[in-house]
């Protein structure tokens, strides 16, 4: 999953705003345009799998037309391939050097791989192109940050091999603290929920039971029965439009102070993406549980690396069951080695 930032400023990428054979300014043969219209209906059910193949089609058939390549990255980008992203863009850029649209998508797809030099100028060539573009202030405050964080020589995204912690605490430290522990974990009965069943509270029990275990100790949990005296409280949900992202795999709002972390809320969906999509698996809720709890305990980014737990993306694009990786045990050891700082009052982490 992105986080929400970067996931809106892509929003110019839509790939819906294609007609059928006139895409943005380019013309393309009907052939291409049945993938197009293939790769659309896949996005419109965020099946991004399903629209990467279809659009790839489209792409292998009109190479020369920019809109397909920037319809490319938009649809890979929520799967979390930045480097697919940067390569479709650079070809768009290359066929149409001023095309704002695969400027736009180039530079949160830097900003995810920790590029944030060229991140800065691919926003600053948008806002040139495009300087009426209404996200425009998104874009400024996003250059602003970036160009923070390169003057403050704050560590670069994928910078230690061994652990994600550059890119978890690009807002501020939000481990709980010490005198928290053990956290007081409430975790709702969905029962009467569609879609829910039992299983899945216990998938979530045995997942904040992992992260303890690879905390090393520093994390330490203890089941609470009422919702009011917990630290962090576990709901299910099937309604995804209350989600602040509606397309995400599962929700984590972390409620902080200058003081430290107070609460945390994690939202789970029992029914799947696609209405009429296969029920959940068990391996796909132990992925949602893992990486939403992996939030709530303070890691406000993703890892770049796509087997651990952490890394941004639907968990129907893991192919393994979920396990925590050797990585994300060393992030959240390394993560609370360190003291809170909230240099982001009212971060989310969806
Ligand atoms: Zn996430």
């Amino acid at each position: 999953m992105l986080t929400a930032a970067v996931s809106l400023l892509f929003c110019a990428a839509c790939p819906a705003q294609n007609s059928v054979v006139k895409v943005g300014s380019s013309v393309i043969p009907e052939e291409t345009a049945r993938y197009v219209e293939v790769g659309e209906l896949c996005a419109a059910k965020r099946d991004y799998k399903g629209a990467v193949t279809a659009f790839r089609e489209a792409v292998k058939r009109s190479p020369d037309v920019p809109e397909l390549h920037v319809n490319l990255a938009g649809v890979l980008i929520r799967t979390g391939d930045y480097a697919g992203v940067v390569e479709e863009c650079n070809k768009a850029i290359a066929l149409r050097p001023n095309d704002p649209m695969a400027w736009s998508g180039i530079g949160p797809a830097y900003q995810m791989l920790g590029q944030n030099a060229k991140a800065i100028a691919a926003y600053k060539k948008f806002i040139e192109l495009a300087p009426k573009d209404p996200n425009r202030p998104r874009y400024e405050q996003a250059i602003k940050e970036l160009e923070a964080d390169l003057k403050s020589g704050k560590p670069q995204a994928d910078s230690d091999p061994n652990n994600y912690l550059a890119e978890v605490t690009f807002d501020g430290v939000h481990c709980w603290s010490k005198s928290k522990m053990p956290l007081k974990v409430y975790i709702a009965n969905g029962a009467g929920l569609a879609g829910y069943r039992p299983e899945f509270s216990e998938i979530m029990k045995k997942s904040f039971n992992e992260w303890a275990a690879a905390s090393n100790g520093k994390v330490s949990i203890v089941f609470v029965p009422n919702k009011k005296d917990s630290d962090i409280s576990c709901g299910w949900s099937n309604d995804r439009s209350k989600f602040v992202l509606s397309d995400e795999a599962g929700q984590s709002i972390q409620t902080t102070t200058d003081e430290g972390v107070l609460h945390a809320d994690i939202t789970i969906p029992c029914v799947p993406q696609d209405p009429a999509g296969d029920p959940i698996t068990p391996e796909a809720m132990h992925g949602t549980c893992l990486h939403e709890i992996g939030h709530a305990l303070g890691m406000h980014g993703h890892s770049l690396h796509p087997e651990d737990m952490m890394f941004a993306s639907d968990v129907s694009f893991r192919k393994s069951a979920a396990a925590l990786t050797k990585r994300d045990a060393a992030t959240i050891q390394a993560l609370y080695e360190l003291k809170f700082v909230d240099s982001k009052p009212k971060a989310k982490a969806p």
